[in-house]
């Protein structure tokens, strides 16, 4: 599914075939979790293919490999022309692209020099589907931003969104909602998490959440639709006074939440403001020109 035998990625300074790609058995990240990465989209638009937010992605990967220790040799500019080759290499229009930093042989807990990356890209759907989701509260919590530093990417992070994930389909729900370690909801696994109430949104403020890039997206669409964001904690029981929710991210895009736990959102989603800013952000993506929007 996500490679072949034609398939090409960028490894340590070359393009080479995915199924040659040898990594080292004693590498730091496989055995802690100590490795940054992100999750990009390109889209092929009348322009032909462009990458949606790449300078914002490859800053976030630079802050996350700061926060771990992690020189990255590459800057912004250079990541993302080498994602344009390789999607070119690969006949990639509309794809997923995923940045990897890894690094070397270090089993002490402390960091290495010997840091690599590699660029992988594939056709992937929306993560979630395209269908409304139900979404159960998570057992689990987001790490404590005074154990991690949760607005980094990093490897070892995402055990906690691979418990939450699992525990909610094991449940009969689609995904999960997580709180912070205050009880105030947080985000989703991979997703950061809105509910719209009497027109307005509102989301978890930055601190114990990923930043995600589509978050900001969404404050700007609805900036620009004239809706009102407030950030501000909440408690679960709050959303179950919600007329509709969504979450959204690069792989998941805007999703539509149908149900929180045993609570059905009354209102039509067609209906809602969230639905709006669904239609608005595939515009976006797709036509990368927003100014150009008259719809
Ligand atoms: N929260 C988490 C935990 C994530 O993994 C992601 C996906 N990167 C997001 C939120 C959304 O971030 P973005 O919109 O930048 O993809």
């Amino acid at each position: 599914m996500y490679f072949n035998e034609q398939t090409v990625v960028f490894l340590d300074g070359e393009f080479i075939r995915a199924s040659d790609a040898k990594v080292g058995l004693y590498n730091q990240t496989m055995h802690y979790g100590n490795g940054v990465f992100e999750g990009i989209r390109s889209y092929d638009t009348p322009d032909g293919t462009r990458i949606f937010k790449a300078k914002e992605h490859f800053d976030r990967l630079h802050y996350s490999a700061k926060m771990m220790h992690i020189d990255l040799k590459y800057s912004s500019e250079e990541l993302e022309k080498l994602s344009y080759e390789l999607l070119e290499k690969n006949n990639l229009k509309d794809a997923y692209i995923r940045p990897l930093v890894y690094l070397g042989e270090n089993m002490s807990l402390t960091p290495t020099n010997k840091v690599h990356i590699v660029i992988m890209a594939w056709e992937w759907g929306k993560y979630l589907g395209d269908n409304m989701l139900k979404v159960c509260l998570s057992s689990y919590q987001r790490p404590n931003p005074k154990s991690c530093h949760v607005e980094a990417k990093v490897v070892g992070h995402y055990t906690n969104s691979i418990l939450a994930t699992t525990e909610a389909k094991a449940k009969g729900f689609d995904e999960a909602l997580l709180t912070d370690m205050n009880d105030n909801i947080a985000e989703g696994p991979g997703a950061n998490f809105f509910f719209e109430k009497d027109g307005k949104f509102v989301t978890a403020p930055l601190g114990n959440i990923l930043a995600g890039i589509t978050r900001a997206t969404v404050f700007e669409l609805a900036k620009d639709l004239g809706f009102e964001v407030e950030e501000r904690y909440f408690k679960a029981s709050e959303i179950e006074t919600a007329d509709t929710a969504f979450f959204c991210g690069t792989a998941a895009e805007v999703v539509g939440i149908e149900q929180f736990n045993d609570y059905k959102f009354p209102m039509n989603w067609e209906d809602t403001n969230a639905r709006m800013i669904q239609r608005r952000y595939k515009l976006r993506v797709s036509k990368n020109e927003y100014e150009n929007l008259h719809i």
